[in-house]
Order: structure tokens, then sequence, then C-alpha cells
């Protein structure tokens, strides 16, 4: 970044925070204010959480902006490759029960989301979180999030592999600074521990990030060229497997992916990652913090909008970028091998394991976990915590994958989903299966129209348009975010709604399925209940004019172009 250019207030608000501590410890007690104040706010999202205010008690208890807005907290578990044990989800269970809104949400990023604490309840929840042995710290933030890698348990040397390279990532990115553990972990009258040393203070507490931790948010992940199921495109750092002679030989270090965009600002887009460099997997650690070290020192510390890696790649090209990297290594790495993403999976329904054992992927709507009459996830998870005790992983399109099956157990399993009321995975339709929505209204602070609650509702109408059309066994990408935000990855999907306006979406088609094509922007302002309609046109189309039943549908969108489309779809 020029240095002449004026740091953004967080950058401010970030040196002045003793390592994120601000004045969090002090707000903390004061009982009579339900929110903390802007600056420890900001500070809050490198502890995992944010603050929210109910969108739609806002406008209830409106009363001319005299009374307190009802503030909660959204509260994020790191959970690297989605790796998560039973007592561990029931932890979470338990305190979105006690403490939340009485939903648990799966994410986008393999880790569990609780909505709905108050502040008076947000130490105990953080705590609580670390004593089921999961931490919060560098859910959000301006750090590496949670760091993401395909977590099918098939057994086989391969991904195990991935897995440890993912938490070596992990734990090696985290944050050092005390302030979390001072603030939340810390039991009261224990000692603590005293940092001291010649370096200067920034190395001592932080010696990958310094006092300022990165300009944005940054995302990491591993894949493999067969299997895309965690978007490695839409990621800062991505580290794609190049598998040969029975293992991994190395892998291809992938960079500037991500979705975030603000539509009236021309200068933000989103964009895929691309290769930069091969390194093998005892280089992966070190090249992951020399990546993040380089956005560190030149990412765009004045403007948050354009503060990613991918507006730096943009800027200064990957050849640049690579030598600034290399330069944090101290020796030159070599060109990327002549691989690419190709295939992807969901990981739902049953797989067998490499120690004849069985797995089951088991789709989560939206990731959403909720008890209604008809519909009753957390007692379906509960029981099968009790009854089976499986090992499991979440999925990164918002799902959970229980594991270390006997095959004496697969019909114990269906059984217990079946009996809460809950469909298995086989019974889905591909739309529903490959869906994903964001959290959007009524809690998340940016979101312009609904997401998650809304879904279900289009994918109802869409698999109906479809199936009238023959085309119920197309498989096809579905998001919808509440914002242009991406949250729940649209950009690079078949079809993507994406929040624009109070009750109207921008229409994307064209991305794919294994996620290497960006979609583009088909119809603009698109109420809720036209979206469907919208698109009946060009699966007509589809149907008619596909080259064989192996083109999918964002494949013939792209092939045919814009014009073509605009053409056949009247905008309304
Ligand atoms: Fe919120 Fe927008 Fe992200 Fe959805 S995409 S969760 S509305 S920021």
């Amino acid at each position: 970044m020029d240095q002449k250019d004026k740091l953004s207030p967080v950058e401010g608000i970030k040196i002045e925070s003793d390592y994120l501590r601000g004045g969090i410890a002090e707000q903390l007690l004061q009982t009579a204010s339900n929110h903390f104040e802007k600056p420890e706010a900001q500070l809050l999202k490198f502890h995992g959480t944010y603050q929210q205010d109910d969108r739609e008690l806002r406008t209830a208890s409106h009363d001319g902006g005299k009374s307190e807005k009802q503030f909660s907290f959204m509260v994020r578990s790191r959970i690297p490759g989605g790796k998560l044990s039973a007592q561990q989800l029931l932890a979470h269970l338990d305190l979105c029960d006690s403490l939340g809104n009485s939903t648990l949400k799966i994410t986008t990023r393999q880790g569990l989301q609780l909505h709905g604490i108050s502040k008076g309840n947000l130490r105990e929840c953080i705590q609580r979180i670390n004593q089921a042995q999961l931490t919060t710290l560098a859910a959000c933030g301006d750090v590496n999030r949670n760091t993401m890698c395909c977590p099918a348990p098939f057994g086989d040397p391969i991904r195990q592999q991935m897995q440890q390279l993912c938490d070596a990532i992990a734990d090696h990115l985290a944050p050092a600074t005390r302030a979390y553990y001072e603030l939340w972990v810390k039991e009261e009258g224990s000692e603590e521990k005293v940092l001291a040393g010649g370096a200067p203070e920034s190395e001592v507490v932080e010696p990958i990030y310094g006092k300022t931790y990165l300009p944005r948010k940054f995302k990491i992940g591993m894949a493999l060229p067969e299997d895309n199921c965690i978007d490695i495109h839409t990621q800062d750092l991505g580290f794609l497997a190049d598998v040969g002679d029975g293992g991994i030989r190395g892998f291809n270090v992938l960079v500037g992916g991500g979705f975030g965009m603000t539509p009236a600002a021309k200068k933000t887009f989103p964009a895929l990652s691309q290769p930069m460099a091969w390194a093998t997997p005892e280089q992966v650690v070190e090249v992951a913090e020399a990546v993040v070290k380089a956005q560190r020192d030149w990412g765009n510390r004045a403007d948050r909008k354009v503060a990613r890696l991918k507006y730096l790649i943009a800027e200064r090209g990957v050849a640049w970028f690579r030598e600034r990297v290399e330069e944090h290594l101290g020796y030159s790495l070599k060109d990327p091998a002549p691989i690419q993403v190709e295939g992807v999976e969901h990981h739902l329904g049953w797989a067998k394991q490499a120690d004849g054992r069985w797995f089951y992927g088991l789709n989560v709507e939206n990731g959403r976990l909720y008890d209604s009459d008809d519909r009753r996830w957390k007692d379906c998870f509960r029981a099968i915590c009790s009854e089976l005790s499986p090992s499991m992983r979440l999925t990164a399109q918002q799902s959970i994958i229980f594991f270390d099956l006997e095959a004496d157990q697969r019909g114990q399993l269906e059984g217990i989903i079946l009996r809460h009321g809950l469909p298995l995975s086989e019974q889905l339709t591909p739309a529903r299966k490959w869906s994903m929505a964001c959290v959007a209204l009524p809690t998340c602070s940016l979101a312009i129209t609904e997401s998650e609650r809304v879904l279900p509702g289009v994918i109802d109408q869409l698999d109906a348009a479809m199936a009238a059309r023959g085309l119920e066994a197309s498989e096809l990408t579905v998001r919808m975010t509440g914002c242009p935000n991406g949250c729940a990855r649209p950009y690079n999907a078949d079809i993507a709604f994406v929040g624009k306006a109070k009750g109207r979406y921008t229409l994307y088609v064209g991305g794919n399925l294994i996620g290497t094509r960006l979609a583009f922007i088909f119809r603009d302002l698109v109420p809720l209940e036209e979206l469907v309609p919208t698109l009946e046109p060009l699966f007509d189309a589809y149907r008619d004019q596909r080259l064989s039943v192996d083109e999918r549908f964002g494949d013939f969108c792209d092939r045919v172009g814009l014009d073509q489309l605009l053409a056949l779809s009247p905008a309304t």
C-alpha cells in the first residue's frame, strides 16, 4: 500500500487495541448496556463474534430512535476441516437452546454459528465453547478464518494428509495474542502469563500478523482436482493437491479468490483464484505464512472495500505477488503443475470407508438446525449422538457427515433421521442437494433481502419447473444471499439470487458445478416471486437446445451467452 494513503478507521482501532483488547473487558462489565461501542464491536470480530441487532425488532420497537436497539451476538466456532466430535456438537446444541435463539447454523466454511446470544451471556457462551475443546478465536476478523479441507472420511491417506496439513495451517496462522484467553477463557484469580523478551513487541506478541493484523479477512482451503467440494477458487489462498505415485507430490498454490463486492462501487468485483506456484507438502505451512505476510505488507489498508488479496493480485499481477512471497520465503518456488479442478462431490448419502465401515452425508437444508412441529433437526442430532456416537464432519455445503458406522448401524441411522421428520439425502432433488443460502434477515446487519428463510420455497418452485420439463435429474448449484457480499458463494453457481433491494434480487446464471467459472448477471432487481418464472424460458431452451444430457444448465447458459438468453426471456 502507498504510505501516503490515509489508513481506514478500522486500522486505527487495531493499532490502538493492544492486540485486540481495546475496552472489551470494561464494557463486558457494563451490564446496563446491551451492546459494545463501535471500536470494541470491530475488535470482537477477531474473537469470533458479531454484534447484531434484530432488524425485525428494530422496526417493531421504533419509537423515534429513543430506545436501545435489540442487540445480540452471533458467535462462530472455528472448526478446521469441519472435524467435530459428538460432544462438541451436543455442546453447541445445548448452547443454542440455553443461551441462543434455538437455531444452530452450519456455516459455508465448515463452522458452527450461534445467534441471539445476549451481551450478558457472551462470556459464558465463548467459555463453554472452549470447554468443549473448540475456539471462536479468528472465526471472524482480519485474520486467517476457518481453514477448509475436503471432509470426506474415506480413510484414504491422501485426504488424511490434507486434513493434517489443514490443521497445521490453522494452528500456525492463529493469532497469538493472549487477549482471547484473558477475556473469555481465564478463570477469575488464576495466574496470567506475562510475555517478555528482547524482540520488538509486535514480533513477540504477533510474529506473523503484527499490531495491525491483515488488511481484511483471509480465507484458505485445500482441495483435490477431482473433488472441489470446498470451492477452492473462492479462497484467498488455495492448495490444490498434485497427486501421483500413491501420494501427494505437492500442491498448486492458488491466490486471489474472493466473492465480496459492492455493486455501487465499480472497483469491487468477485474473482476466482489463479495458480501462482507449486509447493511440496513440507513447504505448505511456510508458503501459507509467506502469502499471509505479503498480503499483510502490501494489501490496501486505506479502503476496506478493496483490501482483499484479490485486488492486490488484480492491480499488480500474480508474478509480482509471487516475488513478494518468495522474498518472505527466501527461496524460489516451482511453477504450477498442469493440474486443475475437474470434479466435485457433495458427499451426501452412503459411502464405504477404507476400513470397511461406512459414512453418511446428511443434507441439512441451508445448514439450519432447529426443531419445528414436523422437522426436528436438533432432537435428531441428539438421538444420533446418544444412540450411535459417530464421529462427524461438517461439509462446505452446510451439511454433516456421520462416520465410523458399522454396516448394521446403517438402518438405525436412517430410522432416526426419518422418525424426526427429516428427509434422507437420497430423497432430495439435485437442486436442493446443491443449494446454499446465507443467514441474511433478520440477524445480519448487512442483509438487504431474505435468504435462508425463503430459499426452500424458491427451490420448491424451481424443482416443479424443472420436473415439468423432464429436467428433474439435472444437477445444478443454486445459491442465494441477502446482499452482494456473497457469503454463500453465489458468483460461480449455475444459478444465483443475490439480494439487491427490498424483496428484489440480481439473478445470475452461467457458473458451473465445479466452481471454475464466474456467473454473469442475467436480470437485475427481480422480485422474489418472479425469480423462477424469469428462469422458465431458459429451462425451455436448455431442454430443447442443450448439446447432450451431459451439458449442465450453467454450461448451456455460458455457451449460449447473455444476448441470446435475454431474447428468450423478456424483462418483467
Ligand atoms: Fe449477511 Fe450479505 Fe453475508 Fe448474507 S451475504 S450473511 S446478507 S453479509
